[in-house]
């Protein structure tokens, strides 16, 4: 399985100066040789450049937040795998709810891009997850638990089953999955230890399935509010291999402090 991996997404925040003051100060108080897990950041493209000189000489890894699936073209306003991995990105963060809810991406374009990432060179860390009502109507229209675990996952596994069903298993060891319950992201409402031990169980029973030979080392974190007082909880879980971070990247403090905690 390797060392756990920590994942701190920017999204659409940060102007180059506050990108650089960040990335310096997290690379400062972590210590540049810090390796006791892995660690990515996904800053926007516009702040590549700076945070990716800020991080060169320590073991921190730059993140897209997307892509695109072609190569090169007329694609106005696209950025493709060869340009990230040009831009210094090793990793792409790819079917993020914000991305599936708030700008329609949809199942067929994310494996796509997934597709033309991982065989490009990236490592895909790809985001699944149920919505709140998805999450309502499973318990609501269950009989039992068995029924109920089995309608929870079922949007989860048709998301994987899209984007990974067309991925050779030698591709495998480039990916992540990343389980983000919707209802959870930016929401300060983060799901139980309980509830995420549950979901990783089943992610991890279908790459098991899909990928008899590697299933079993393909890293699962969990995203969706994680904290620096919540984290201890997260990591206790079955299954959980590491954390995606949204809104508490975006201070040195907490991230480092979540990393370190993660690290052990
Ligand atoms: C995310 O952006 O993937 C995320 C989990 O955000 P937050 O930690 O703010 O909920």
């Amino acid at each position: 399985m390797g060392k756990k991996l920590v994942v701190g997404n920017w999204k659409m925040n940060l102007l180059r100066e506050d990108a650089k003051q960040l990335s310096g100060a997290m690379v400062n108080m972590l210590g540049a040789c810090y390796n006791e897990c892995n660690v990515v950041i996904a800053p926007p493209y516009t702040a590549f450049e700076v945070v990716r000189t800020c991080i060169e000489d320590s073991n921190i890894e730059l993140a897209a937040q997307n892509v695109f699936s072609s190569t090169s073209g007329a694609f106005t306003g696209e950025v493709s795998p060869p340009m990230l991995l040009d831009a210094g990105c090793r990793w792409v963060i790819l079917g993020h709810s914000e991305r599936r809810y708030i700008l329609g991406e949809n199942d067929e374009q994310i494996r796509q891009k997934l597709l033309l990432s991982v065989s490009s060179g990236l490592k895909v860390i790809l985001c699944v997850g149920e919505t709140g009502k998805q999450r309502e109507d499973a318990v609501s229209d269950s009989e039992d638990a068995a029924s109920r675990k089995e309608l929870l996952f079922s949007p989860i596994k048709a998301q994987i089953e899209s984007a990974l069903g067309s991925i050779g298993e030698q591709l495998i060891a480039d990916i992540v999955i990343a389980y983000e319950p919707v209802w959870a992201i930016g929401t300060g409402e983060n799901a139980t230890s309980f509830e995420i031990a549950e979901i990783h169980r089943c992610i991890r029973e279908l790459l098991t399935r899909m990928f008899p030979a590697c299933g079993n080392e393909v890293k699962i974190l969990y995203g969706g509010s994680v904290k620096t007082v919540n984290i201890a909880g997260i990591m206790s879980a079955d299954e959980v291999n590491g954390v995606l971070v949204g809104g508490e990247s975006l201070s040195a403090g907490s991230f480092v402090k979540i990393i370190k905690s993660v690290g052990g």
